[in-house]
């Protein structure tokens, strides 16, 4: 693609964006990519290995089955499958409050989430977050708009050819994962509570619980804030905003949960301490 091209391309989208403010129960599609689907899952899939060297894998079968479970229950919900992304869950043993999503599915949740989380449906209210960004194709399409802003022609419109892959994991890794792929804008934020209500609500989890954990965590406030807050800044209103989502939605009993939550809560207390590095915000 030419220089001229891509700043076209650009200005269509920023024009787009200026003129797109969505209302609750509008449709939801990924934005402007330069990356292919595939492309994703294997971005994804090179920093998932990465992120399995630099944290400790909690070595506990029944508590990964029990992520998993939770995890893939989610993303079996229509709102996530019609994505067609292989998603997989692994629980790493750190103490921040925090999870995140790779491009293309690994989704990995710290053991100090489940401490701060009181209720099976908070849990997976963060879960259905992460899955919605995967969904909604968040982490290329802001690299993607990165590179139309920051990159030289040239080094753009190659950007995204098989070789250099390996050479843009690298990058995110160096600069931290958030950097590249998990610092999302407020737009992207209000975006994901609203897929993520979709994927909830699908799932049999009361929706407005992602919404409620979120806003106890930013009550929190202080030095001590959450680190998923600094990748998922707050769009404000998040309780209000689902509940919106939600009126669009069709009735239904929200009466899940695998009745394992607390069982979980039990073992990560009994976790080894996690080790101190964590090279990988
Ligand atoms: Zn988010």
């Amino acid at each position: 693609m030419q220089y001229k091209t891509l700043y076209a391309a650009l200005g269509v989208l920023l024009v787009t964006a200026a003129c797109a403010s969505r209302r609750a129960g509008e449709p939801l599609k990924p934005g402007f990519n330069l990356f292919s689907k595939q492309q994703d899952i294997q971005l994804g899939q090179e920093a998932a290995a990465q992120v399995n060297r630099e944290f400790q894998v909690v070595q506990n079968q029944w508590l990964q089955d029990y992520i998993d479970r939770v995890g893939r229950r989610l993303a079996a919900s229509p709102s996530a499958a019609q994505s067609g992304f292989p998603f997989s869950f692994t629980l790493l043993n750190a103490k921040e409050v925090n999870a995140f999503a790779l491009p293309g599915g690994p989704t990995f949740v710290f053991t100090g989430l489940i401490e701060a989380t009181e209720t099976e449906g908070e849990l997976a209210g963060v879960l259905a977050h992460e899955i919605a960004h995967v969904v909604l194709r968040h982490g290329t399409n802001q690299v993607s708009k990165a590179t139309l802003i920051q990159l030289p022609a040239e080094v753009a419109g190659v950007a995204v050819g098989q070789g250099t892959i390996g050479q843009i994991v690298q990058l995110g890794l160096g600069v931290g994962l958030n950097g590249l792929f998990l610092s999302y804008s407020r737009e992207a934020e209000n975006q994901a509570d609203a897929l993520g209500a979709h994927i909830m609500a699908e799932a049999g989890y009361n929706p407005i619980e992602m919404a409620r954990f979120f806003e106890k965590l930013e009550a929190r406030g202080g030095p001590g804030v959450p680190q998923f807050l600094s990748s998922h800044p707050s769009p404000g209103n998040r309780v209000k905003a689902v509940e919106a989502e939600i009126q669009t939605m069709p009735p239904r009993m929200y009466g899940f949960n695998t009745g394992q939550f607390q069982q979980a809560r039990q073992l990560v207390a009994q976790l080894p301490p996690p080790p101190r590095q964590q090279a990988v915000r």
